[in-house]
């Protein structure tokens, strides 16, 4: 059983980095992703712990990008993840990180103000305590309840911090093509995250969707999510096999900021991703060129990939 979806306390997730790899290894994980929000500081923590404890771990990060089809609308918000799964990321992409820090920042400062406005005191200086290296929504939620404002924290979104919140403030987002082409010239392998909140979608609706994105150059779906329900694990993977994407999953777990989702099993259960759904995403990227590396890799190790690849999908039983 493998994760690829996580959260550390570098993001609004609530466990350490250290403690995250504990609740791995103890869970016998075969393989952990971290994917903060705009962050690595929780990878680059978890890096050598998970070395020392014979952990796989993989570099992933996740983006808040927004998709505008209509010039003039305000824009889904699309959430795209970065599996860097040949090295680290360029240094580029974390000044690019650096720079989206700022913008949350600024968007915390507003969105401070406009609870003060609605007489609910909230400071900075508490929410950045909670969110250390990527200050967001979630730990706004959690202040609020922590001072008595809600009683639960999905209350916090739907009066407050939701986009139909009272104190919902936009934020300067990147778009969905610039969020997967950074991520691709950073040499990170872009799957849309959780491609059940896009809403929904007949399925010849999704299917175009999804292809737009594909032709942004999104080389992934993540099929397997603790939001999906057997039958949409099947649908995304139709998807999947239609538009040309490789397959990616993981719980998206947080810890004690969303509850009910456990490491590795999901909502009530719902998760066992199999090890080789990351199998197939390291043979899928020579097979469908899903970064080609002129010069990098021989004709012949381009081959041998290929023909694996070719027996792996040749041979692989439903993945669920
Ligand atoms: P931020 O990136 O700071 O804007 O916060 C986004 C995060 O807030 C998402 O990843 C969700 O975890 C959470 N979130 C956003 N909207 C809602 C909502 N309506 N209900 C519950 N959680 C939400
Ligand atoms: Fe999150
Ligand atoms: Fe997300
Ligand atoms: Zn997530």
């Amino acid at each position: 059983m493998i994760d690829l979806h996580t959260h550390t306390c570098e993001s609004d997730g609530t466990l350490t980095p250290d403690q995250l790899i504990r609740a791995a290894v103890e869970l016998g994980l075969e393989a952990l992703g971290i994917c903060d929000h705009d962050t690595f500081a929780g990878y680059d923590q978890a890096a050598p712990r998970a070395q020392a404890a014979g952990l796989e771990l993989v570099c992933g990060i996740e983006l808040s990008t927004k998709l505008r089809r209509k010039p003039q609308s305000r824009g889904k918000s699309v959430h795209v993840l970065g599996y860097f799964l040949e090295g680290p990321p360029a240094s580029e992409f974390r000044t690019w990180l650096e720079q989206l820090q700022r913008s949350r920042r600024d968007r915390n400062v507003r969105m401070t103000a406009r609870l003060a406005e609605l007489g609910l005191e909230v400071k900075l200086e508490e929410v950045e305590a909670l969110g250390r290296s990527l200050a967001g929504r979630p730990h706004f939620a959690r202040i609020l309840l922590r001072k008595g404002y809600v009683s639960n924290l999905q209350e916090a979104f739907d009066l407050y911090l939701g986009e139909s919140g009272k104190a919902y403030v936009e934020r300067e987002e990147p778009g969905l093509a610039e969020g997967i082409r950074r991520v691709l010239e950073a040499g990170g392998l872009p799957s849309l995250a959780h491609p059940l909140r896009l809403g929904k979608h007949t399925r010849e609706a999704m299917d175009k969707l999804v292809a737009e994105m594909r032709d942004m150059g999104l080389k992934g779906i993540e099929v397997y999510h603790s939001d999906h329900g057997p039958g949409e694990v099947d649908q995304f993977l139709s998807v999947a096999r239609h538009c040309g994407l490789a397959v990616t999953g993981g719980t998206d777990f947080h810890g004690e900021n969303k509850p009910n989702i456990a490491l590795g099993t999901g909502a009530n259960g719902n998760l066992a991703i199999p090890r080789s759904v990351l199998d197939e995403l390291l043979a899928a990227r020579a097979w469908r060129e899903l970064r080609p590396q002129a010069g990098q890799m021989t004709h012949r190790r381009d081959a041998e990939v290929a023909e694996e690849a070719e027996r792996n999908s040749a041979s692989s039983a439903p993945l669920r």
